[in-house]
């Protein structure tokens, strides 16, 4: 009997131009399907063993889509960055 894998589907992160963005993901999808995230960017899955090699950052387009549907409120010093940042890229 071998090692299964378990990885829950909340729990994945799609890193696009950098950013860890949230998906409603339920399966894996399969690599070239398109995958689109709560804050609205779609970009082709592609699947790698390899760390990133540059700071991943947090998307707070997503963070703040995901907090309001979840009932998550904000008690950050300043306004959720999401309210002062630009657009989501794509
Ligand atoms: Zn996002």
């Amino acid at each position: 009997m071998g090692a299964r894998i378990m990885v829950e589907m909340p729990h994945v992160r799609p890193v696009i131009d950098g950013r860890w963005h949230i998906t409603n993901l339920t399966r894996w999808p399969a690599p070239g399907a398109t995958v689109t995230t709560i804050c609205g960017v779609s970009e082709t899955a592609e699947y790698s063993d390899t760390p990133p090699q540059e700071v991943v950052r947090t998307c707070w387009h997503c963070d703040f889509v995901y907090r309001k549907e979840a009932g998550i409120p904000w008690y950050g010093s300043s306004p959720h960055p999401a309210t002062q940042a630009e657009e989501p890229s794509r």
